[in-house]
């Protein structure tokens, strides 16, 4: 391939996007897919793969088709990259036939870039006849692992995208998705019939993500404390269940919190008025069911809550990557408690496929437990190695300090074992606390001998080493029996045989603060930042596209470190392309002097 043609593609993206330079892996793409051939690119989301043939698409004569699922996430792409000034069109079931043939018009006239259109639309007689009337660079299928009836996200029509292959021989296609398990990257090859693709996979670490797990206690205090360290920046918290959601969402605005709940059993109409009051920074906070977040390509995200504990790491996963796609520091909030793992359980048996189901919870509990770096947990998941711990998860900053907790063990396993093994979690801490609460005593529970033997530990600490207990095997839950808990051969070698236990403590639960600022690469002035950020919602307003399409909160971020108050300057911002610099600039530099005068 020519030098000239990469030299292309590295100036469209400065001018287009404004960025100087590609990420590692896509300049190599960007070259690959410009030489004509196929590719199959694995990146995270927010790994900046729509870079990959967004600007291939640029610098070749001709239009790029893209392969996309989601109605409201084609509609986002396409303004997006309007707002950069370049013609892109969707093409969907959802238009009036006005629209449609405005668009084919378009299309013939080689007015447009970049066509994206779903499948439905795409494997018509009619768009075959459309496309053979145009000249096509390539096919991009974006979320090319709905063709993989193995992956979480099956679409039934994806699997007829090879007639595309059959149709269209010559035409090159690039297949990009997030989700990179061997079994659907195998699918994708096959079903698409891709030709020497070469395979691109990037890491899947989301650095700028900062990962904790707090235990589920006070959940509802520990959440407003977290947003009211955090105001007005948008984030989601996921629940396990509709009426949770909806619950949830009254306590906040109980309190003050501009918050919607979002779940699968509100109509279409509402559920798309909550996702756009998201999307336009009108409603910073969603509670919402695993429904909400897969059509979303919101940038400025700034944080994930899981209210309860996820299925498994790939939803925990896919769900916390929602924040932080502009690569912008974010954090996630994980709360945890053995009340969630008897729920989930229950679901479990209601379901199809049990056994899997319980391995994949078992590792996410694992996860949730652990005492090592998460981040470290999370990429051998997936099958990545990581060197050194990541310094950016809870365990990284607050290490737990280890101690033998024989006695301990003892106590509550005597205890137990008085009980005869029949009780749960909740009312053996309470006869190891001595609580008087009436069922206890009724029982006769406070006769046993180990009757507040524990009453100088707090209950959050005892739910913390019976957690620990159990993942260490020594109890176990029985699941048939309501859910009491048993001792096991293990657990009687600690009471009977003097086996030792060690046990970690944690630091008392402080609130996920504010620890480092939010930076990504250095400090910024956050009060110009805010102003910002303000100026930019007025103009979204105006414009009536989301604020993050002005610009992202990184650009913003950068504006705030590098003050640029001359046009050369704001054309060196990362993210200020020639269109937005045209559009937004002036505003911004114009805000900025301001900003500077009045700073005494
Ligand atoms: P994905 O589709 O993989 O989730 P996107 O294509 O949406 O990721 O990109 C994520 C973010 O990274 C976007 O805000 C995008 O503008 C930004 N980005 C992409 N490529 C670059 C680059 N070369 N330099 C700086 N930012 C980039
Ligand atoms: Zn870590």
């Amino acid at each position: 391939m020519s030098s000239e043609l990469l030299t292309a593609a590295r100036q469209a993206l400065k001018t287009y996007f404004g960025y100087d330079r590609f990420r590692p892996l896509q300049g190599e793409v960007v070259e690959h897919v410009l030489s004509g051939r196929d590719a199959l690119v694995l990146m995270p989301t927010g790994g900046g793969k729509s870079v990959c043939y967004q600007v291939p698409a640029l610098v070749s004569t001709g239009m790029c088709v893209v392969l996309s699922p989601l109605i409201a996430l084609m509609k986002d792409q396409v303004e997006g990259l309007r707002a950069n000034g370049v013609t892109a069109a969707f093409l969907n079931s959802s238009q009036s036939f006005e629209a449609q043939s405005q668009i084919v018009e378009e299309v013939l006239l080689a007015e447009v870039k970049l066509l994206y259109v779903s499948p439905e639309k795409a494997l018509t007689e009619e768009f075959f006849s459309l496309l053979r009337r145009v000249k096509i660079t390539f096919f991009a299928i974006d979320e090319a692992h709905c063709i993989s009836a193995w992956g979480h996200d099956f679409r039934p029509e994806y699997t007829r995208l090879s007639l595309l292959r059959e149709r269209f021989p010559e035409v090159p296609m690039i297949a990009l998705t997030a989700t990179a398990d061997r079994v659907t990257r195998q699918d994708i090859l096959t079903q698409l019939r891709l030709r020497d693709a070469r395979t691109f996979v990037s890491s899947f670490d989301r650095p700028n993500l900062s990962l904790n797990v707090l235990p589920g206690q006070k959940r509802f205090e520990q959440v407003l404390e977290f947003i009211h360290l955090r105001p007005e920046q948008p984030g989601i918290i996921y629940c396990l269940s509709r009426k949770s959601t909806e619950e949830l969402t009254f306590k906040l605005q109980a309190k003050g919190i501009a918050a919607a709940f979002y779940h699968a059993g509100m109509t279409d109409v509402a559920r798309s008025r909550v996702q756009e009051d998201f999307i336009f920074d009108r409603v910073p906070v969603i509670c919402a069911t695993v429904a909400f977040g897969m059509g979303i390509d919101k940038s400025n995200v700034r944080w994930v809550i899981h209210y309860h504990l996820p299925q498994s790491i790939e939803s925990y996963y896919q769900e916390i990557g929602r924040a932080g796609r502009d690569g912008r520091k974010s954090d996630t909030m994980l709360l945890f408690s053995y009340a969630d793992v008897i729920q989930r359980r229950k679901f479990i048996a209601e379901s199809g496929q049990p056994e899997l189901q319980e391995a994949k919870l078992q590792r996410m509990i694992e996860y949730a437990d652990a005492q090592i770096c998460r981040r470290r947990i999370l990429l051998a998941y997936f099958g990545e190695h990581l060197d050194q711990n990541c310094g950016n998860c809870d365990v990284c900053r607050r290490p737990p300090r280890r101690f033998d907790g024989t006695i301990l063990a003892q106590k509550a396993l005597s205890a137990l074992m008085r009980m005869q093994e029949n009780v749960g979690m909740g009312m053996l801490i309470d006869v190891l606390r001595g609580s008087t609460r009436r069922e206890l005593i009724e029982k006769g529970f406070d006769k046993i001998k180990t009757y507040g033997a524990g009453a100088d530990m707090p209950l959050a600490e005892w739910q913390h080493v019976l957690t620990q207990l159990l993942n260490l095997g020594l109890l176990e839950i029985a699941y048939e029996q309501n859910y009491t808990l048993r001792i096991t051969p293990a657990g009687r070698a600690v009471l009977f045989d003097g086996a030792k236990v060690e046990l970690s403590r944690r630091e008392e639960i402080a609130p996920l603060r504010k620890e480092e600022p939010r930076t990504t690469t250095g400090p910024y002035d956050e009060k110009l930042f805010e102003t910002l950020r303000r100026l930019r919602l007025r103009l979204a307003r105006e414009a009536g596209i989301p604020p993050y399409q002005v610009f992202t909160d990184v650009t913003l971020e950068e504006m705030s470190r590098r003050f640029p108050e001359s046009e050369a300057a704001m054309r060196g911002i990362s993210g200020v392309g020639e269109r937005k610099m045209k559009n937004y600039g002036e505003e911004f530099i114009a805000a900025i002097r301001q900003f500077r005068r009045q700073k005494p």
